[in-house]
């Protein structure tokens, strides 16, 4: 069973600036539903103004909220910040916190949307506006859900925002596995970089991770993992320098369950990035990938959740 956090709020019309398109937002949810695979969708409240100026400089959430962004912000994310879109983000936010709360009584949950890795304090940027991982991180420590938090960056750009947002938070750990030579060129430095070559394989990928997931959930040991499963990595992918198959992203994917919850720990994924002329295959892609998942969980009884 995939538990699927979905609001008709992620699409968004499209901007009238800038290239981003919303339109795989729905067309995740339309091969979700195809599929066949059991799943049961989630619908979720925006997160509180509250805890977005927890994580974000309040006179920007502001600026988001009242639709009031100055130019320069939006042109470092990317598209305009419409009364839509204000909205929108709110909801993606309380998505991958919904499915932090999910995952923590089902093993594994996903936000069909968010992964907004790049968005920093005080501005979005790389098509993001609010930081989703570390709000709900921040708001998983306030609310004593969680003591300890991985989060797990296999998006192929680095989650530069992420790191900065966390790095003074010593219960968040930040691992990011990413293309070295892609978006953003200047580097936030996480708790834990990989910097990757171009034109990676699966095999190449599958030994780096191999290598540095399962020592850190030993030794950092947190109580849950987010995991910003973007699919860019895929060899097809518009902004990727990467060269991974569907079965390369499946094994990634896969790994990353297996080792989560053979430690007893919940895994709450948020979207991120993926990137084509063909939205379809785009949104095909990120659907395999919670499959994927809510299939591996499947090996693990929820019993076995919290130690
Ligand atoms: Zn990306």
């Amino acid at each position: 069973m995939l538990h699927v956090v979905h609001h008709a709020d992620y699409m968004a019309p499209r901007p009238e600036r800038g290239t981003f398109k919303f339109d795989k937002y729905y067309l995740v949810m339309e091969e979700l539903r195809a599929s066949g695979a059991p799943i049961t969708e989630h619908a979720l409240d925006p997160m509180p103004r509250e805890w977005l100026e927890q994580v974000h400089c309040p006179r920007y959430v502001e600026q988001v909220i009242t639709a009031t962004v100055p130019r320069e912000k939006e042109r470092r994310i990317g598209f305009p910040v419409t009364p839509r879109i204000a909205s929108r983000v709110r909801h993606t936010n309380g998505g991958t916190w919904l499915a932090a709360q999910l995952a923590l009584e089902h093993g594994y949950a996903a936000n069909s949307a968010a992964g907004s890795h790049h968005a920093l304090h005080d501005t979005g940027a790389g098509y993001c506006v609010f930081n989703d991982l570390a709000v709900t991180s921040n708001r998983l420590l306030a609310e004593g859900d969680a003591q300890r938090i991985l989060i797990v960056d296999l998006d192929v750009h680095q989650g530069d925002g992420t790191a900065s947002l966390t790095a003074m938070r010593d219960e968040i750990f930040t691992l990011s596995l990413h293309a070295e030579k892609n978006f953003p060129a200047r580097k936030a430095r996480s708790n834990r970089d990989v910097g990757l070559p171009d034109g990676l394989d699966d095999n190449g990928y599958m030994e780096v991770l191999e290598r540095e997931l399962p020592p850190l959930l030993d030794d950092f040991a947190p109580d849950i993992v987010l995991y910003q499963a973007g699919v860019d990595p895929h060899g097809e992918d518009k902004l990727g320098r990467l060269a991974l198959t569907d079965e390369g992203l499946e094994r990634r994917d896969r790994f990353v369950i297996a080792q989560a919850r053979k430690r007893r720990l919940p895994v709450a994924s948020a979207l991120g990035g993926g990137y084509g002329a063909d939205q379809r295959a785009v949104a095909r892609r990120h659907a395999s990938s919670m499959l994927a998942m809510a299939d591996e969980n499947r090996l693990y009884p929820v019993a076995m959740l919290g130690a």
